[in-house]
């Protein structure tokens, strides 16, 4: 399925007013030289060109997919018209200077409402747009490469280890990062997390090994031998986790000797120290 398709059916439109726009690169660059957001450039348009949402002789169009840097970087909602002007009255000082510096005199515009909505595609590598200034930047049902911009939606499942793997080396990656290189990429990083479905495996644990273990340990953590920092809402019993001391995941048995109740504390040490 194209990607239009893929978004189309997440929010129930009709394929025909779905909008593909995708900011070059060399734009993206540009804009955030002079201070502009993506946001800004994204909800003004000039009327009456292939970028106007509310073209007279087209579809209207109620979804708008941007793509910067080959990736969707959100998918908003067009909920009317707030205003219209020029490109220069509609937007910020730092978007006229972005403007100045392509060479755009002011133009007729409208600024639209837009709402960003929370698609499980934010985020996703797309492919079919590929080079530069050589294709054009906006896309609509019946245009020449609209069903064939698609995103790598399989590659994308994971279960939820690989997840939590997956974000810790992201993390170290950043850490390692330069300021200016994190401050680039905060920029232009979807402010919705992107939604994906990840698959778990889980052990059905013995309640009766909880129970037991629970009750030797008294209270006291069977680690640091402090009492449980504090008492359950639900039952004024004092808090501890019970913690296997071979991962049931390493193939361990859930019994009450392979068990330990112990403080939040402890347990978090058990795991990451
Ligand atoms: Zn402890």
């Amino acid at each position: 399925m194209s990607l239009a398709e893929l978004v189309a059916n997440e929010f129930h439109v009709a394929l025909d007013s779905v909008m593909l726009l995708r900011h070059s690169s060399e734009s993206v660059k540009k804009l955030l030289a002079t201070g502009g957001t993506v946001e800004d450039y994204t909800f003004t348009q000039p009327t009456g060109t292939a970028y106007d949402y509310a073209h007279p002789n087209k579809q209207p169009i109620e979804l708008v997919i941007v793509i910067v840097q080959d990736r969707v970087y959100a998918v908003y909602r067009v909920l009317g018209i707030e205003k219209e002007g020029t490109t220069y009255s509609l937007t910020s000082a730092a978007h006229q200077r972005f403007d100045v510096e392509r060479s755009k005199p002011p133009r007729p515009a409208r600024r639209f409402l837009m709402q960003p909505l929370s698609s499980t595609y934010t985020g996703l590598a797309i492919h079919g747009w590929e080079g530069g200034r050589s294709r054009t930047a906006v896309q609509r049902s019946g245009g020449a490469f609209f069903s064939q911009i698609s995103g790598s939606v399989v590659a994308d499942k994971l279960d939820s280890t690989a997840l939590n793997d997956d974000l810790d080396k992201q993390i170290a990656e950043s850490l390692a990062s330069t300021p200016a290189q994190r401050k680039q990429r905060l920029t232009l990083a979807p402010k919705l997390p992107r939604r994906i479905e990840v698959t778990t495996t889980a052990f059905l644990r013995n309640a009766d090994v909880i129970a037991e273990v629970l009750l030797r340990a008294n209270g006291i953590c069977e680690l640091c031998r402090t009492p449980a920092p504090f008492l359950r809402k639900k039952d004024r019993s004092p808090y501890l986790e019970v913690h296997h001391r071979i991962r049931l995941t390493d193939g361990d048995e859930d019994t009450t000797a392979n068990a330990i109740a112990i403080c939040p504390n402890c347990h978090r040490r058990e795991h990451y120290a």
